[in-house]
């Protein structure tokens, strides 16, 4: 048995009434949380200790910090291994030689759902080598946010990397594959399948069934698909008997983009979520990305089959896409009840984290009905940790500060001018702090972030690793010439 006692913070339990205590402590007992409350209840629960766990306990001074619960990004790419072409490292330095992208302008369909097809043939690209040295720092940089559990929407990279990865860094990680069996090409006026819906599900099932042997704890697999533009209904019905027969979640984009329902009816005769629908999708299993562009009659759907919405408002205007103040549909479905939680999305290089995702949240969902108790900062919270856990279906073991939880606790300093005067530290951090404030992050009890620095890994070792793969992954199947590589990854490392 280990003990740690983090004493003296204010703690944000994020549990369902959102207690904050102005002055807390916790004690942790090998992986979980097992007294939290006043200091002097908690000092009892520590003198009641056995004598060897008692002389060994570990304390961190919380006294100038808040306690959060760990974060959870439940709805996550790694698409590092994209770092060079997909706006990226190859981009000009110069400031105004953006174009608009692929997302903008309501979305480019047909690239969109080519290149999203594309990515099975880049992943088995990768050796399994390159694909773990860029999961690990892809990784490393939530984890330096304060995410503690992960969850992958479908990912450039090999499922086998990634959970390797988690278990390196000691994250929590649901798993999944890259699932797409159809493109919408130009020119055409139905989908066309590109491969053979039994071959992306039994990849999957395999999947399903080794992360059903992890003995950690920490790693588990969500089934996705990669778009409902990419999507033939055979692998659709597929999905819909496998997450009934495994007990999963399941997550996918829908409703992203403004040109996405003209495309859906014209390819597949049916918009987004009512496609999902009718292939028995629509669950309270499903966890759906973005659901900003759905007709009121597919918002009633998810409604009132109890479907939780992952939105990731740090990200959207700089990516070209616009899921708040074109439709409203999101905000206005969380007040009518619905699940909506916090995330980052992904990008091939580090994007708004979950602190960014809380204030972009906090700022427009409360910008967009003049009301600044609409989502309060301890809801911004709440959605990046409780009701991310629930969509996540993870919400027994994590998500909230109560004794019996798994240990999953995120720290951070308020003791500078930020901080000065204010009560209520959060707000603070929501008007003034970001992901890199991030002091100490513990995860099942283990100490993985102090003082903002790596516990276990040597990151100057993760980065370099990274950089190396990318390289030789950049060259060999993006067709960069290596030249051009080599010279930016030598900008890189000085
Ligand atoms: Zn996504």
């Amino acid at each position: 048995m280990s003990a740690l006692l983090i004493e003296n913070g204010v703690v944000y339990t994020a549990d369902d009434a959102e207690t904050v205590l102005p002055r807390g402590s916790i004690l942790v007992v090998d992986d979980k949380i097992a007294a939290l409350g006043a200091p002097e209840t908690v000092a009892a629960a520590v003198a009641a200790l056995a004598e060897p766990v008692r002389s060994e306990l570990r304390t961190i001074d919380a006294a100038r910090m808040m306690v959060l619960p760990g974060l959870i990004n439940a709805h996550w790419h790694d698409m590092f291994a994209m770092g060079f072409p997909l706006r990226g490292a190859l981009r000009p330095v110069s400031d105004r030689a953006d174009e608009v992208a692929m997302f903008g302008g309501g979305g480019d369909m047909h690239k969109i759902s080519g290149m999203f097809d594309s990515f099975d043939g880049l992943i088995c690209g990768l050796t399994p080598d390159e694909g773990q040295a860029i999961a690990e720092y892809s990784m490393w940089t939530q984890l330096r946010g304060g995410v503690t559990t992960l969850g992958d929407a479908g990912s450039l990279n090999r499922p086998a990397a990634l959970v390797a990865a988690a278990r390196t860094l000691g994250i929590r990680f649901s798993a999944t594959t890259w699932a797409s069996d159809a493109i919408c090409p130009p020119a055409a006026d139905s989908f066309l399948r590109t491969r053979d819906a039994d071959a992306v599900l039994s990849q999957l099932e395999e999947l399903l069934k080794s992360c059903a042997q992890d003995e950690s704890g920490r790693i588990r697999c969500r089934p996705s698909i990669a778009y409902v533009t990419n999507m033939t209904d055979e692998l659709g019905r597929g999905f819909a008997e496998l997450v009934e027969r495994h007990d999963a979640g399941f997550v996918t984009h829908v409703g992203a983009v403004r040109n996405e329902p003209e495309l859906m009816r014209k390819y597949y005769g049916a918009t987004g979520v009512r496609r999902l629908h009718d292939l028995g999708l629509v669950t309270d299993r499903l966890m759906a990305a973005h659901c900003a562009f759905i007709d009121d009659e597919e918002q009633e759907l998810l409604r009132a089959a109890g479907a939780h919405i992952s939105h990731s408002p740090g990200k959207y205007g700089p990516s070209g896409e616009s899921t708040l103040t074109e439709t409203g549909v999101v905000p206005r479905l969380r007040r009518a009840g619905v699940a909506v939680s916090l995330s980052t999305d992904g990008a091939s290089l580090p994007n708004a984290g979950m602190a960014e995702a809380m204030r972009a949240a906090w700022q427009m969902y409360n910008e967009m009905v003049a009301d600044q108790t609409d989502v309060l900062p301890t809801d911004t919270l709440a959605m990046s940790t409780r009701i991310a856990a629930e969509g996540l279906r993870w919400s027994g073991e994590i998500g909230s500060l109560e004794v019996g939880k798994q240990a999953d606790l995120v720290l951070i300093r308020t003791d500078d001018w930020r901080y000065l005067l204010n009560p209520r530290p959060l707000e603070s951090f929501l008007w003034l702090g970001g992901s890199h404030d991030v002091d100490t992050v513990v995860v099942g009890g283990q100490v993985l972030l102090s003082g903002g620095g790596s516990v276990g890994v040597d990151v100057d070792e993760l980065r370099e690793r990274y950089l190396t793969a990318l390289g030789s992954f950049t060259t060999r199947c993006l067709g960069v010439p290596a030249e051009v590589v080599g010279r930016i990854l030598a900008g890189a490392r000085r």
